[in-house]
């Protein structure tokens, strides 16, 4: 299919830097790649913006390669002098944040100011890695032999590949790339077949920073098939391998990291729950959850997709609910007003309506919504399903806006029904009680990576670890310490004295 968008749209791409067809690997340069040209379609209109050449075998090579030398020279660069690099990063992205949220936008269907929002993340990732390089603290400990001294250091790790999910195409490579660039590593970017022009026009800014520091090209990409992947999971030369997306990807990837002995980071599917109690503020918690289960269109990994409701408020929450989704104004998400953008494509609509047949054959009950909109692009109504917990679907993350809507009598019925599924990512509970809300975060409470009070599941601060357990996979990224993970680390022992006695009291006297 021919490049379908108007003069604006071109416009924006061309300061971005994305052409109508585009290569799909850098390694410093922009390699001209070969393969299968992916056409990048904007889920709001079925336009093409533009095409990308996905990059083979030989391409990742090369691409690998570089990493590789790069990582060689930038491990010597000390380490608030890479700092100083993402910084720059950071204001870079600062200049180009409207160009690159619209981009968001159009190529991922994300409203305006989730667009935006997905790029101040990205600086906000700068900002903090900034601060981290000057923070990669290890620990001295006491020996327990005389004249000697202990410490750990941390180095940096070494080439890094980068595996990221469609719905957030850019800030998810900013939580990886930012910390591992502070922290000395070099990496490769395999972003989603559904979103390459975002992954371009990040690759072209964050290469004029490097050039303009004579850094070594430290962030390489490769817009390429699951068979390329597969290379870059299995290649021993990337010690790490931080990969988001589906459960069944993770798994996939896990495997094959795991077979290397290698170290993988696994971001991986959610099926978020909110509790909601007789004691909480309503008018709060139904805010919360408009946004948390029917935002970003239901495709946030963080999205809620199953509310618990005490009994005594179950059937005003569902009504207010109900009315409240009917109201959401559904659109071009570039278009001022409108809350809620398209699905990223026609698959992703199928397998809703699918899921929606399930859902009727398992026994729930369609409160509202359930349909897709007659109309150009891939739109469909917020849904809320009155459901039980036995239903197996309820188990699964449709990636979908579905809401389904238990019911329940006590909250250690309801904290049980929470974490009867077999992912961990995000939670929350609304209620005043601050019993409940302890409860809830208890060691016996939410089995999830985050829990919240009167919070929604979804729109992470990145300030803190992020990541789930269970089949969300266990990774952690962003904040805290989670820049362990892009560094080696070394315990070192020095001994300064004349004896070399050993630890436990060991004894290995030979005379020499
Ligand atoms: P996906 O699993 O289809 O694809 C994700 C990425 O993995 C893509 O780049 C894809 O090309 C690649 N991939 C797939 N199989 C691979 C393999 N065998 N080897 C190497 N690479 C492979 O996911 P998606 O549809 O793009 O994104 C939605 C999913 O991502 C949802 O499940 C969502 O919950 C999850 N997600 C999780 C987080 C998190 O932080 N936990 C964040 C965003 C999205």
């Amino acid at each position: 299919m021919a490049v379908t968008t108007t003069t604006h749209t071109q416009d924006l791409l061309r300061r971005l830097g994305v052409e109508d067809d585009n290569p799909g690997a850098f390694d410093g340069s922009w390699i001209e790649t070969r393969g299968e040209r992916i056409e990048s379609v904007n889920p709001a209109t079925g336009e093409v913006l533009a095409a990308v050449r996905s990059a083979g075998p030989e391409d990742y090579e090369r691409v690998a390669r570089a990493a590789v030398a790069a990582f060689g020279a930038w491990r010597e660069w000390p380490a608030p002098k890479r700092g100083e690099v993402v910084r720059q990063l950071g204001d870079e992205l600062r200049r180009h944040k409207g160009d690159l949220g619209a981009l968001v936008s159009l190529e991922a269907g994300k409203i305006r100011s989730e667009g935006l929002g997905e790029v101040q993340e990205m600086i906000d990732m700068c900002d903090l890695a900034v601060g981290m390089s000057r923070q990669l603290y290890g620990k001295a400990m006491h020996s327990e032999r005389p004249r000697h001294r202990m410490y750990e250091q941390w180095h940096p790790l070494g080439p890094v590949g980068i595996i990221t999910a469609f719905n957030f195409p850019v800030a998810v490579w900013a939580w990886n790339a930012a910390v591992a660039a502070a922290c000395g590593d070099s990496m490769i970017w395999k972003p989603s077949h559904e979103t390459p022009l975002t992954a371009l026009a990040v690759t072209r800014i964050a290469a004029r920073v490097l050039e303009a520091n004579d850094a070594p090209a430290i962030f390489g990409l490769v817009v390429a098939d699951r068979e390329v992947g597969q290379l870059m999971t299995a290649d021993r030369r990337l010690p790490l391998v931080s990969a988001t997306g589906s459960v069944t990807m993770g798994k996939a990837v896990g495997r094959a990291v795991a077979d290397r002995v290698g170290r993988s980071l696994l971001e991986l599917g959610g099926n978020n729950g909110v509790v909601v109690t007789e004691s909480a503020d309503m008018d709060l918690a139904l805010r919360a959850v408009l946004f948390a289960a029917f935002g970003t269109a239901g495709q946030r990994c963080t999205t809620a997709r199953r509310l618990f409701l005490q009994r005594g408020i179950a059937a005003e929450m569902k009504e207010r609910l109900v009315k409240a989704a009917r109201s959401i104004p559904i659109g071009d998400p570039m278009a001022e007003g409108v809350m809620m953008g398209p699905l990223i494509n026609r698959k992703a609509v199928d397998t809703m309506m699918s899921a929606l047949e399930t859902i009727r054959e398992q026994g729930g009950e369609v409160l509202c919504g359930g349909k897709r909109l007659d109309r150009p692009g891939f739109f469909v109504e917020p849904t809320v399903v009155a459901a039980e917990v036995q239903m197996p679907i309820t188990c699964e993350e449709t990636f979908a806006p579905i809401l389904y809507v238990f019911e329940f009598d006590d909250l250690d019925e309801a904290i049980a029904a929470h974490n009867a599924v077999p992912q961990g990512l995000s939670s929350a509970i609304f209620t005043l009680n601050v019993r409940e809300a302890e409860r809830f975060l208890a060691a016996t409470g939410s089995d999830c990576g985050i829990a919240n009070v009167n919070i929604a599941t979804s729109g992470a601060e990145i300030g803190g670890a992020f990541g789930g357990e269970k089949e969300t996979g266990g990774g952690r990224e962003a904040g805290s310490d989670s820049w362990k993970i892009y560094m080696r680390r070394q315990t070192c022992t020095i001994n300064w004295g004349t004896e070399m006695p050993l630890a436990q009291g060991v004894e290995f006297d030979v005379g020499a």
